[in-house]
């Protein structure tokens, strides 16, 4: 069978990327390592350009759909829960969407285009290439040859290693926690609850988000810690270590974390990278965290994911070959995302070392950038 791109990891960048080269007709295979797509998550949150990038590509009714968009965000003292701050929401975006639900819209959409493009179950072991095309070598031996190769294969990307050499990802001195709970469970906190709700606490903060069309709420808790458990997704983590964690926060916060089922509830340690000069190299692309894993100081992972997406296919559909549209697509793209992790990282030393009665909120990054007519 013959196909225009190889690609690997069906996450939310490479299900995104796959529909947006879909939609320049091109023909793409993806192949990713879990057995089922949308295994795991809990929430994410979709910004204006994420959420630009995800109508764009036809998606505007699964999004006004599953997500839940807050009018405004409550900021709360960790310990007495007193209201710090009531920031309003961007009312561009600020989407908040349960990750399987996201994948599933994405995957119907990728379906609606051609049925026999997504492979589970099969592992990238190598790639290499030559000046007229790109092979890919999976587990079992099965070997796909085409003229593109988009690695959309996470944190820990094996093409990014083999490509660009074997940095490890360092830990950044955080602990992530996140859970998804059932809103039938929270009868005694609801009333304390609004759609998206942040805890402050010195060193802490959970986040709480309503998604899944209100019926369940998504939490991101995060804390200083000298060491982490497992950086993994697809590992329930019980609660009991989160519930130690944030054992001096207020009653609705900790009803939340207590309501948890327990193989609802995932841990790991926040990695970071540093920016890398170059995401490209002749025929084979980066993309999403592969290329840029943000620490989640805002989550902007999956807006800068989704920002890639669709400015690879733009710089696909203008160039005259593929390194040509690869050297486009990396120069548009590197500037931004890598001023976001130094941003993240540096606003996670803030609102983690504050004073949470001397709560200011942050400022948002560049809210104009358009990932629709950016220069590509
Ligand atoms: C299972 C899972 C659950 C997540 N849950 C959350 C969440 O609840 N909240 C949140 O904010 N973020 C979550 N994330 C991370 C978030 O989705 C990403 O940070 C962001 O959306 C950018 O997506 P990405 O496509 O670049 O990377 P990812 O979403 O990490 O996707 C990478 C994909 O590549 C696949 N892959 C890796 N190596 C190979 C290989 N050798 N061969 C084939 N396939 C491979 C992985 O299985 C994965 O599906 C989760 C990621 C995963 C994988």
């Amino acid at each position: 069978m013959q196909f225009d791109v190889i690609l690997i990891g069906a996450g939310i960048g490479g299900l995104t990327a796959t529909l947006a080269l879909q939609r320049q007709g091109l023909r793409v295979a993806v192949s990713e390592q879990a057995a089922e797509p949308f295994a795991g998550g809990a929430g994410l949150l979709i910004g204006a350009t994420g959420a630009r990038v995800l109508k764009e590509l036809g998606l505007r009714e699964a999004l006004e759909d599953l997500a839940v968009r807050p009018a405004t965000i409550a900021v709360r003292h960790f310990h007495s829960g007193r209201l710090l701050a009531g920031t309003a929401a961007d009312p561009a975006g600020c989407y908040q969407i349960g990750r399987a639900d996201l994948q599933r819209a994405l995957i119907a959409a990728i379906h609606s285009n051609d049925r026999n493009c997504l492979h589970p179950g099969h592992t990238l072991a190598d790639i290499g290439q030559d000046a007229s095309g790109v092979t890919a070598l999976f587990a079992g031996r099965q070997m796909l040859r085409s003229s593109l190769l988009v690695a959309c294969d996470g944190l820990r990307s094996a093409v990014r290693t083999r490509l660009f050499g074997d940095e490890q990802p360092r830990f950044t001195g955080y602990q992530l926690w996140q859970g998804l709970v059932p809103m039938s469970h929270l009868a005694p906190a609801a009333p304390g609850l609004s759609d998206a709700t942040i805890w402050i606490g010195p060193g802490q903060q959970l986040g709480c988000r309503s998604i899944g069309r209100g019926t369940q709420l998504a939490y991101m808790a995060l804390a200083r810690s000298n060491h982490w458990t497992d950086e993994g997704w697809s590992k329930p983590s019980g609660v009991d270590s989160v519930l130690a964690a944030f054992r001096g926060f207020d009653t609705v916060a900790r009803t939340v974390l207590m309501a948890t089922p327990p193989e609802q509830s995932l841990s790991r340690g926040v990695f970071a990278r540093d920016p890398l000069p170059a995401w490209t190299q002749g025929r084979v692309a980066l993309l999403g965290d592969a290329a840029h894993p943000v620490t989640p100081f805002p989550d902007r992972a999956t807006d800068l994911a989704l920002e890639d997406a669709l400015v690879l296919a733009r710089a696909i559909a203008m160039a005259g070959t593929t390194p040509e549209a690869l050297q486009r697509y990396a120069a548009a793209r590197i500037p931004r995302a890598s001023a976001s992790m130094v941003a993240a990282e540096e606003q996670g030393v803030r609102l983690t070392t504050l004073n949470p009665d001397a709560y200011v909120p942050g400022t948002t990054d560049d809210p104009d950038y358009d990932p629709v007519t950016v220069a590509v």
